[in-house]
Formats: structure tokens, C-alpha cells, sequence
């Protein structure tokens, strides 16, 4: 893949910077700015080969409008705080206030385009659309170098057409991203344990299948357990199901049995009256979920039973909450896997944007995780095998 260093002396240049600042936010407070410091070292860098620097990023999805709610400005603040630099916010994409931004922009200084998905051609699935923002784009820098690893598996017009019309680079978290994430999936030492919960499961039933001839054990937790054990002829109650992947997922235990991989499902669940924070709720065994309740998390039988076998592993990757962590009655399996995985003797990699902001959440320390990943769907891309436009461009 190609480097930064690859594109040569950098002092006085102009270097377009896709990074992901697609951080949660409630009003205009950022509840998580993980995605907003990882990007810091490729920036810094940039900043110290005395380039100027341009970046372009999305929050939340706009589609393809301009919706006040979405703009990137509570994270230019973030980002001037944590960079120590002056970051100034274009009002738009590439109209005049960009282009004048972009203009006016100083060695050791940062300009932030507006969401990038306030204009419809980001996107679009139209080639020459994509191709007409790149170029407009294009103009605006000497190099671009690809840094949001979150967006990586999007074919879009910051990511992937960019890239071709610029000499381009990898970012260094685009780098450590795929260096760690091969490790856990091109050669993991075993025992190899995958966790998986979450709520987008029709999302993450696609990566089981080729998990089932990678993984020894594969540990299914969150929503996506209930379409599980209705798949091994249980009732889940108001759990979240996806009734149509019932036969899929039936398949895949067949699968996972031929090839001797271990499909742990919960025993017990914490079942609750309502989806909120103060729903009365119970503790049942995974085979008797009351018609009424819905399971919101992991139960304790459950939560001991993965923490073992994440401890028996060399090698765990974990995507997707196993409850709905951000209520503490429901955050007990999460805890219990995060735990698990910081005191194991293990590789350990967290993805997903809800996982990893868990992690943090929760109080664990970074730091006793091997790595924890800012791209949910492109670190599932990865763990699933698949090639990543974004990824594949770079390569020389
Ligand atoms: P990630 O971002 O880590 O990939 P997802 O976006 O798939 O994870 O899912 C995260 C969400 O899943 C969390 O907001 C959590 O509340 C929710 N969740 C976890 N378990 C359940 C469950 N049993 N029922 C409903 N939602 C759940
Ligand atoms: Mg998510």
C-alpha cells in the first residue's frame, strides 16, 4: 500500500485528507470523540512536513442535503482543541466559502470542508456524478491521502474517485487498521473466537458464512442471537428477530457442526417489558423467553460462560454490543466480553463504532485492548474477506 512518504516533500502543499469525524453526538456535544483522535497522528504529520491541510469528512446522514443538524462544527472545536492548530470550517463542500477557505489556507494550518454528504454527488451511485465532485475536489490540493478508515468499503467520491485523480496515500490509522485486522483474520493464532452482537444482524449474518470456515469459535450475542435461537426452535418473545433469516441462520449451524466450529448462543437472557432505561425487567432461560418480554441483554449464566471461553482464546474479534449497552440494567454482557478480552492472554480486536465506543464508555482502558477499530461495516468487510475499494485503490 502506498505511504505517505511516498508522496514526496510536502512543505508548502496542499493535501486533501479523508478522515472519519463520524462521531455520536447528542445536540451539538460529542459523547465520543475516539473517531476524532484517531485521525490526529496522520494530520500531525502532514502538519509537520509543513503541508496544508484540507479535510473532508461526513456526520450522520444528511442525504446528499444541507441539514444544519449535521454540520461538521462541533467537530472542527474538538479538532482544534486536540490538534493544537487552527481548524477553519468551510460553510460548504466545494462552493465559494470552500474554495476561499481552501485559498487562504497557511502552512500549519487545517481547513475543514462541511459534511461532505451535504452534496448528493458524495454517494451517488452514478460513476460521472462522483466524478465531477472528485475533480472539483481535486482542485483544491497537490496529494490526497486516505485516513477514514470507517469509509473505506464505500465507493464514494471522497474515498474512492479521489484517489485516482491525485497522487494518494494511505493514512497512518488506514495503516494500523489493516496491519491489525489481517492479523486477527489472515493468520490468527488459535483457538480464534469471534463475538458478534449488535443490532444490525441481517448486516452481520453475511460475515458468519465465511466466518464458519475461519473462526473455532464463533460466541453470538445481542439482537442477532434471538434469530438464533428461533432458529434452533425456541420463542423469543418481542426480541428483535429477523424472521426471514430463520432458514440462513439454520443453515449455518449445520455449517458451523460440519466444520467443527463452536456456535456459542446464550442460555439466559435479561428480558424486559419495554425498550427504556427504567423497564421492569427479569432474568429467563434462553428457552423460555414469556411471549411479552424482549430480550435486552446477555444473561449472567451467558456472560460467565463467553468470559471463559474468550479467556481459552489467542485471538478474539469482537463486533457488536451484547445488549443494549447504553442502559446499565442492559450492559452487563457488554462488560462482561470488554472484561474478558482487556485480561486476556489473547489478540484482541474491537470493531465497530457502538463496540468500541463501549469500550470507552464503560471504563475500560484502551490500552489493554490489542486494537480497537473506528470502521464498523469496513472492519466487518474485512473480517468477512471481502476487498475494499477504498483500500484497493492505494494499493501500488
Ligand atoms: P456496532 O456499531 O458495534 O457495529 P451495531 O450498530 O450493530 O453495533 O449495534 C449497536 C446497538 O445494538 C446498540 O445501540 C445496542 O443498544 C443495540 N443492541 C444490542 N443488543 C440488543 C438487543 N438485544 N436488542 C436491541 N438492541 C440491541
Ligand atoms: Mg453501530
Amino acid at each position: 500500500m502506498k505511504t505517505i512518504d511516498t508522496l514526496g516533500d510536502l512543505r508548502g502543499k496542499r493535501v486533501l485528507v479523508r478522515s472519519d469525524f463520524n462521531v455520536p453526538l447528542d445536540g451539538d456535544r460529542i459523547t465520543d470523540d475516539g473517531r476524532i483522535r484517531a485521525a490526529l497522528p496522520t494530520l500531525k504529520r502532514l502538519l509537520d512536513a509543513g503541508a496544508k491541510v484540507v479535510v473532508m469528512a461526513h456526520l450522520g446522514r444528511p442525504k446528499g442535503e444541507v441539514k444544519p443538524e449535521f454540520s461538521l462544527a462541533p467537530v472542527a472545536k474538538r479538532l482544534e482543541e486536540l490538534l493544537g492548530a487552527p481548524v477553519k470550517l468551510a460553510k460548504d463542500v466545494v462552493g465559494d466559502d470552500a474554495k476561499a477557505t481552501v485559498e487562504s489556507l497557511q502552512e500549519g494550518e487545517v481547513a475543514l470542508l462541511e459534511n461532505i454528504r451535504f452534496d448528493p454527488r458524495e454517494t451517488s451511485k452514478d460513476e460521472a456524478q462522483r466524478e465531477e465532485l472528485a475533480k472539483a475536489l481535486a482542485k483544491f490540493a497537490d496529494a490526497y491521502v486516505s485516513d477514514g478508515f470507517g469509509v473505506v468499503h464505500r465507493k464514494q467520491a471522497s474515498v474512492y474517485d479521489i484517489a485516482k485523480l491525485l497522487p494518494s496515500a494511505a493514512g497512518l490509522l488506514v495503516l494500523k487498521e489493516i496491519e491489525s485486522l489481517r492479523k486477527a483474520t489472515d493468520n490468527p493464532e488459535r483457538p480464534y473466537a469471534v463475538v458478534l452482537g449488535g443490532s444490525k444482524v441481517s448486516d452481520k449474518l453475511g460475515v458468519i458464512a465465511n466466518l464458519l470456515t475461519k473462526a473455532d469459535m464463533l460466541l453470538i450475542g445481542g439482537g442477532m442471537a434471538y434469530t438464533f435461537l428461533k432458529a434452533q426452535g425456541y420463542e423469543v418473545g418481542k426480541s428483535l428477530l429477523e424472521e426471514d433469516q430463520v432458514p440462513t441462520v439454520q443453515r449455518y449451524l449445520e455449517e458451523a457442526k460440519a466444520n467443527g466450529v463452536e456456535i456459542v448462543l446464550p442460555v439466559d437472557v435479561v428480558a424486559a417489558e419495554a425498550f427504556a432505561a427504567d423497564a421492569k425487567f427479569e432474568v429467563v432461560d434462553a428457552d423460555a423467553i414469556p411471549a411479552d418480554l424482549m430480550g435486552l441483554d446477555i444473561g449472567p449464566k451467558s456472560q460467565e460462560i463467553f468470559a471463559e471461553k474468550i479467556a481459552s482464546a489467542k485471538t478474539v474479534a469482537w463486533n457488536g454490543p451484547m445488549g443494549v449497552f447504553e442502559f446499565e440494567a442492559f450492559a452487563g454482557g457488554t462488560k462482561a466480553v470488554a472484561k474478558a478480552m482487556s485480561e486476556g492472554d489473547c489478540f484482541s480486536v474491537v470493531g465497530g463504532g457502538d463496540s468500541a465506543a463501549a469500550v470507552r464508555l464503560l471504563g475500560f482502558d484502551e490500552s489493554t485492548f490489542s486494537h480497537i477499530s473506528t470502521g464498523g461495516g469496513a472492519s466487518l468487510e474485512l473480517l468477512e474477506g471481502k476487498e475494499l475499494p477504498g483500500i484497493a485503490v492505494l494499493e501500488d
